[in-house]
């Protein structure tokens, strides 16, 4: 038996009579194009978060894009974020004309280091942009604590933290603004494309909703400022809304299976654990762990029927399109995470023999791994 990285069609076999009520309702009425139906996911999931408002968007790299369109950071402005995450991060500041200035993550748990962000900031710093990576959030009380001392504003990609908490808090309502991804594979999935903004601030919501859609703010053909083309469907909106009911209780599963893993992983020789951060209730999007023989390692699991991925291989700076404008720089933490981590299968539905199956590979590996080397 193989016991996938991920199977999206078993979440769907739980809800598919939902969803096709979902998906029957947006056909009837017809509004494919935000409509009523982001209407109500924008006030579902405001309500869930305990933020003001969500703007719903097309993707969680353009929710990066409009929040940092809104809060009006440009061309040559600087924003210090992480290499140790998905190339959206670093894509969507590069795609405005702004320039990522990377800073090394903590060896614990991969998430930006607080004390690297106040190296990286300079005169030109505009923005500091947290990654809530693997579901963990990141320290954004010391991140808020720098951005006020240099005027900063604060961004949070929480695109893998749904429904992750720190102190009781949630993920997403910490900084001026948050981006959401609801790629389909993410805690909170779409049938497609789908992201979100949040804030707590009124005038900013204004703003991200007039560029998501052509500058309007309300007339059909009058247009305020230069806007983009930045919609969600009222497909995806409908499906989210139905998803969102489920959300708390796929973290809720997610988070035993980590508490598994966590329990009969510790002490493992040559297993290196991600630390969970003080106060943290991660999302628990990835199960990342690291080995020094990484590639080796998955191809044990692979053989005990485990499937397995890698978030990230390669470091941002490090990524073909940035090698010459960023590549020089070394971030030692970051490049020593891209060659060694190796994320576990961790999803709602997964089934207690494959949980069981995983722990079995991982532990057979390690032990009867380290006489063949
Ligand atoms: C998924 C992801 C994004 C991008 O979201 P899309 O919806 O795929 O555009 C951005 N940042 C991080 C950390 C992500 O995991």
């Amino acid at each position: 038996m193989t016991v996938p990285f991920v199977d999206l069609k078993r979440q769907h076999a739980l809800i598919e009579r939902e969803i096709d009520e979902a998906i029957r309702r947006v056909l009837a009425h017809q509004e494919f194009i935000q409509g009523r139906e982001l209407v109500a996911f924008e006030a579902a999931f405001a309500r869930y978060l305990g933020v003001k408002h969500v703007v719903g968007c097309s993707n969680g790299t353009d929710a990066i894009i409009l929040a940092l369109l809104a809060l009006g950071i440009g061309p040559g402005d600087e924003v210090v974020t992480a290499s140790h995450t998905f190339v959206a991060t670093a894509e969507a500041i590069l795609s405005i004309g702004a320039v990522p200035v990377f800073a090394d993550v903590k060896a614990g748990s991969g998430l930006l280091d607080p004390a690297e962000v106040e190296k990286a900031v300079t005169s030109r710093t505009k923005a500091i942009l947290p990654v809530h990576l693997y579901g963990q959030v990141a320290g954004m009380d010391e991140f808020r604590k720098i951005a006020q001392r240099h005027g900063l504003k604060l961004i949070e990609d929480a695109a893998q933290a749904h429904g992750a908490l720190d102190q009781g808090r949630m993920a997403g309502t910490l900084g001026d603004a948050a981006s959401f991804s609801f790629f389909p594979g993410k805690n909170l999935g779409a049938i497609g494309d789908a992201g979100a903004v949040v804030t707590q601030d009124d005038a900013l919501a204004a703003s991200l909703r007039a560029i998501r859609d052509h500058g309007r703010t309300h007339s059909k053909y009058e247009h305020f400022r230069l806007g983009r083309n930045m919609r969600m469907d009222g497909l995806q909106a409908a499906v989210l809304e139905t998803k969102l009911r489920y959300l708390d209780r796929w973290n809720t599963q997610r988070r035993a299976i980590a508490k598994k893993y966590d329990e009969a992983f510790r002490g493992l020789p040559g297993l290196r654990l991600t630390e969970i951060e003080p106060g943290c209730t991660s999302s628990c999007h990835l199960y990342v762990i690291r080995h020094e023989r990484r590639d080796w390692f998955r191809e044990q699991l692979k053989k005990a029927g485990v499937e397995s991925g890698v978030h990230y291989p390669i470091p941002v700076h490090r990524q073909p399109f940035l090698k010459e404008s960023h590549g020089a720089r070394s971030f030692p933490v970051t490049e020593k995470f891209a060659e060694t981590c190796l994320s576990l299968p961790i999803f709602g539905e997964m089934r207690d023999d494959e949980v069981s199956q995983v722990i079995a590979a991982v532990s057979n590996s390690l032990v009867h791994g380290s006489h063949s080397r």
